[in-house]
């Protein structure tokens, strides 16, 4: 929630209670009706804060889940995809350094590659 909307929801409360406060005193003078008027505005303010409070979490959820899927599609660049497949082929060290001809003594790829 922004601080803005923080400020916005505490104002929204405040005036909800004001307004209940106004329709308890109203019903007071015998005024049925405009106490219930007055109730119910109090009602839909306290509802207009719950709507702010759930528009805030729907807005930092979609902004995380936007996130997430920026990162995944990123995509690879050529060099990457080939340092990825030349990673992912290394053998041994002395293979490496021999551009692929020879292989460690001890290594347990030696026969199965060039
Ligand atoms: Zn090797």
């Amino acid at each position: 929630m922004t601080p803005s909307a923080r400020v916005l929801g505490w104002h929204y409360l405040a005036a909800a209670a004001l307004t209940a406060q106004c329709a308890a005193v109203t019903a007071r003078t015998g005024a049925g009706w405009h106490a219930i008027g007055l109730f119910v505005t109090s009602l839909l303010l306290v509802v207009a804060y719950a709507r702010e409070h759930a528009t805030a979490r729907d807005r930092r959820a979609a902004a995380v889940k936007a996130e997430r899927i920026a990162r995944l599609s990123t995509p690879r660049s050529r060099a990457e995809d080939q340092a990825a497949i030349a990673l992912a082929a290394a053998c041994c060290e002395r293979w490496w350094t021999s551009a692929g001809i020879e292989h460690d003594a001890a290594c347990t790829r030696k026969g199965q590659t060039a």
